[in-house]
């Protein structure tokens, strides 16, 4: 007689309150331990390549094996102190909502196999189009900001060519350009490649000395192209630069692109967040008027990565950009997500907003927001009164300043608050100048982590001038 094949199995506690525990024991280190990574990367490789993976362990083990080698390795960008990028910390009910997906985990691409999951998705995507005020516009969850843009591009040139669909960018005479502020996030330039335009199709408008779109710029380099035979297709505006936390002249590109008749977006992937905060909505001014709008659910609204929201006001643009029929998928309801967004087989990303507005609701996500502008306020405040010299005068938490007192480097500044590991901050280039830049983007941050970043900002400079 045949023996029947062995079971699936594994070894290890099983406890799955426990095992859950030990994951969330990550936290704690958030709060006060060094920013930078503990080992160096080739310390890194060698602890990962001493692992065999022969011989399986039991789960517990390796989950902590796993969280040791992030915990010594990665620099801790979801803690209170870390001050460089978007990345925030994670929301226990957003992580908790996740797991719930991970365990669960509906298949949402089509809308009969997960009905309950694809509405829930969809009363968050229709609030937030609600708030955008595109009360006939679609929303969906992308991978992030990245694919968020390049939905909105394909949006963009099926307005500009109906036969896009079918030709491709063949289907132009001319070559398609799209325009975006120099201080954009050139994921454009992937998207163009990506695309099939080239990269070549994406202008980068100068900024006017303050990291906004010279839209006086904008409006000659439009008019030049037309004239040179280029056939201008869309206006992408950057609500909240990544740099510099920069808000493009909203109204002023959203005039250029109407008077041209093409397509008008507004990537506010980390600033989007604050249409959760009705007494913010001036900051955000224009975007009500956008054609669609990215914004990514994992910056500052505090859910895991990757979670991004593109919202369109007319969906029949891009309706067709995505659609196919195969006889292996199941009769769908015309809306199924297979056949609307990028994705097939999807997760269920809407559930982690979905758990954030349970949980913590628009009072708390203002909460949040009002702890980050009193932050960066102290910031500013405090900077000068140290000898740093502030170079942005952005509305939003996001500083970029530099030494101009003893000429140092700024990455130099920034390796050596690294290297001294309690916070960190990033550097990057404005307006022509190597800049020091941080954002509060962690709800964990508090007004003593600013106050260590400015302190570690001295020894940093003391150290170095010495
Ligand atoms: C982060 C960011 C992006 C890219 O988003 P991903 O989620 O990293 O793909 C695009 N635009 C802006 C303004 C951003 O800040």
């Amino acid at each position: 007689m045949q023996k029947p094949p062995a079971k699936f199995s594994y070894s290890g506690k099983k406890d799955i309150g426990e095992l859950i525990a030990q994951i969330g024991n990550a936290y704690a280190g958030m709060l006060n331990r060094p920013v930078a990574p503990v080992w160096s990367l080739e310390e890194t490789k060698r602890h990962i390549a001493a692992i065999d993976f022969s011989r399986p362990i039991p789960l517990d083990q390796a989950l902590r094996e796993a969280e040791n080698l992030m915990e010594n390795g990665d620099l801790r960008s979801a803690s209170a102190r870390c001050f460089g990028y978007f990345n925030p910390t994670s929301a226990w009910p957003a992580v908790a909502g996740d797991i719930l997906a991970s365990v669960r985990n509906p298949q949402i691409c089509v809308t009969s196999h997960a009905p309950a999951s694809v509405t829930m998705e969809r009363t968050i995507s229709d609030m937030i189009c609600r708030k955008l005020q595109m009360q006939n516009g679609t929303a969906h969850f992308t991978s992030g900001g990245s694919e968020a843009n390049e939905t909105a591009l394909l949006a963009a040139l099926c307005r500009a060519s109906s036969d896009y669909i079918e030709h491709g960018v063949r289907a132009f005479d001319l070559p398609p350009a799209l325009y975006v502020s120099a201080d954009s996030h050139l994921a454009w330039i992937k998207i163009a490649k990506a695309t099939g335009l080239g990269a070549a199709a994406v202008r980068l408008v100068p900024t006017s000395g303050d990291g906004r779109m010279d839209t006086h710029k904008l409006a000659t380099m439009i008019a030049d192209d037309k004239q040179s035979g280029f056939h201008p297709f869309m206006i992408a505006a950057t609500c909240g630069t990544t740099g510099a936390g920069m808000i493009d002249p909203m109204q002023a590109c959203l005039d250029i692109a109407m008077h041209e008749n093409i397509h008008f977006h507004v990537d506010a992937a980390w600033a989007e967040a604050l249409i959760f905060d009705k007494t913010r909505l001036d900051l955000l001014a224009g975007i009500e008027h956008a054609d669609s709008v990215t914004i990514d659910a994992h910056k500052w609204l505090s859910v895991p990565m990757g979670a991004g929201i593109i919202a369109l006001r007319d969906p029949s643009y891009a309706a067709n950009v995505f659609s196919v029929q195969t006889s292996y998928m199941p009769e769908g309801d015309g809306h199924d997500f297979y056949i609307t967004t990028n994705q097939w087989s999807r997760r269920f990303l809407g559930l982690r907003l979905w758990m954030m507005l349970r949980v913590v609701g628009e009072a708390g996500y203002k909460q949040m927001f009002d702890q980050h502008f009193a932050l960066a306020k102290y910031v500013r405040e405090h900077l000068p009164e140290n000898g740093w010299t502030i170079r942005n005068a952005s509305t939003l938490p996001v500083i970029v300043f530099d030494d101009d007192r003893y000429g140092l480097d700024s990455q130099t500044i920034a390796d050596e608050v690294e290297r001294r590991g309690q916070v960190w901050l990033g550097c990057v280039d404005f307006e022509r100048r190597s800049v020091l830049r941080l954002c509060t983007t962690s709800f964990l941050s508090t007004q003593a982590d600013v106050e260590l970043l400015i302190s570690e900002l001295s020894a940093a400079r003391d150290t170095l001038i010495k």
